[in-house]
Parts: structure tokens; sequence; C-alpha cells
């Protein structure tokens, strides 16, 4: 089976935790999800100028990363507190927010948005689960009109509540980025048994690793590692992903901005390692 498995990497403009444009072009790398850009950049003019430039480098964006102001990933208590659209109070200007970015990605000829919805409500009949239901029935209707497909990332939620979620939205155009490092970091679980279970849904992945934590799962982070050091087995992902039928991007996430020669160096390697994992599967 060919897969085209094209290589990528997060990357960031002027926010988020993902390498520069001039770093993924040194690289070699040919494709990228990209972090939105912060609100002040993202004008028709930037759009224009951006895309010139990646005509330039060769370089494809394949997804376009929600991301919002407010957001901290420091310990999974405050990542519940911050990230997406559950936290009550921001989730409204969020949507808004939102749908001006994927308005902005559509300028791009950007077709996919990737998010973190944060920590779903667990009781299913609370009013607080049924309005994140009603806010992500927004956003999809509002991709679909930009054609553009949405795109879940995996971590906060074990795959049985993701799958029921993404079942409660009831959306066609609403699918899940896979990071199987997450599902370790987030303590969840076997993220390879986790991509079985949701294959149909994935439309893209992070080539990410970690450990799991030595103190209490779910309470305390695990470590995120270079890509092929740490407990994802990437080999064995990589044979899943064939195995489901994935054929889209292998994205690289090295989620290490504040240092960014090892970031970089440590991007290189992950490249080499699937390229070789590529050659043999
Ligand atoms: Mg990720």
């Amino acid at each position: 089976m060919s897969t085209n498995w094209e290589i990528g990497v997060f990357a960031s403009i002027d926010a988020g935790l993902g390498v520069k444009l001039e770093v993924v072009r040194e690289l070699g790398i040919k494709t990228i999800q990209l972090h939105a850009p912060a609100k002040a950049s993202r004008t028709p003019e930037n759009a224009a100028a951006f895309t010139k430039k990646l005509k330039e480098y060769g370089i494809e964006i394949t997804t376009v990363f929600l991301g919002f102001e407010g957001e901290s990933y420091a310990s999974i208590k405050i990542t519940a507190e911050t990230v997406g659209f559950v936290p009550k109070t921001t989730r409204a200007a969020r949507l808004a927010e939102a749908f001006e970015i994927s308005d902005f990605a559509k300028l791009l000829g950007v077709s996919a948005i990737g998010s973190h919805i944060g920590f779903v409500p667990h009781d299913k009949d609370s009013a607080d689960y049924k309005d994140v239901i009603k806010t992500i029935q927004d956003l999809t209707a509002h991709l679909q009109k930009n054609g553009q497909t949405l795109h879940l990332e995996t971590g906060q939620e074990d795959v049985d509540s993701l799958l029921t979620f993404i079942a409660n939205v009831g959306a066609d155009n609403l699918f899940i980025n896979f990071d199987p490092a997450n599902l370790i970091l987030y303590g969840i679980g076997d993220p390879i048994g986790a991509l079985k279970k949701v294959g149909k849904f994935v439309r893209g992945v992070h080539c990410k690793d970690a450990t799991a934590t030595a103190g209490t799962p779910g309470v305390d982070w695990g470590s995120e590692v270079p890509f092929g050091t740490g407990q994802v087995n990437a080999e064995l992902f990589l044979r899943t992903l064939k195995e489901v039928g994935y054929a889209g991007a292998l994205t690289i996430e090295r989620e290490i901005p504040e240092e960014p020669a090892r970031q970089k160096e440590e991007i290189g390697q992950a490249v080499k390692l699937i390229n070789e994992l590529k050659a043999k599967i």
C-alpha cells in the first residue's frame, strides 16, 4: 500500500509552540500545521504575503490550529481551566474568534482546522455539556460554509468519550487529529489501542512522543520527549496508521520553543526516523 505520509512539522508565526518558518525550510520539510497567528496578523494583506512566502519556500499548510490568548498548559489542572471551548467565561468569545481564524485559514487556502476542545464535562445531561456540544455544532457549521473540516486533538478525553462527543455533535465535517503522546501525557492510556478505535475519524496526526508520569496519572504531567524515544512506539504507531488507512501528513511536534536549537535538531532526528520507518513499512 502506498501512502502519501508527507512529513510535516507544527509551526508558528507569532504565537504557539511551533518552529519558525525559516527552520521548516532549513529542515527541508514540505508541510506544516500552523498555529493560528495572533489577531493583529490575521489580515487579508498578511494572508497574501504569507501565501507568497510559502510558495517561494515550497511549503504547504495542511491545517490551521486554533489557539487562544489565556490558554496555558502549565499543569493538567490549569489546562482544564484555560484550554479550548470548555472554560465558560471565554466560550462565546473564543467561538467568535474561531470563526475569524477559519475565515483567515480560507484566505490561506486551508481546508482543515485543528482544535483542542478542552476537558469536556462528564455529565452528558448537564446544561454545560449541551452548551459545549452546541458550540462545536456552531463551529462546524461555520467551517462547512468555508469548505473546511474540524479536527479535534486527542488527549484530554479518553477515546470513548471523544467518539460519544463526535456522535453528539453530529456534524459530517468533524474528525480527529490523533496525537499519541497526549494520551500518555494526560494519563489516558494506550495510544495504539486508541488509534485502532478511532481510526476512521483520523484526518491528521502528530508525531510526538512522551513518557508517563511517575506521579499520579491524570493529575501530574508525563514528559514530552523526542519522537521515537518515548513510550509511543513510533514504528507500531506508523504501522497502525497504515492499518487504519491513514494516508495524510505526518506532522512532527516538539514543544520546546524555549530551546530552539535543540528543537530544530530533534525535529531533524524525527524526520530521519520517519523516513527510515516509511522505507521499512
Ligand atoms: Mg499535539
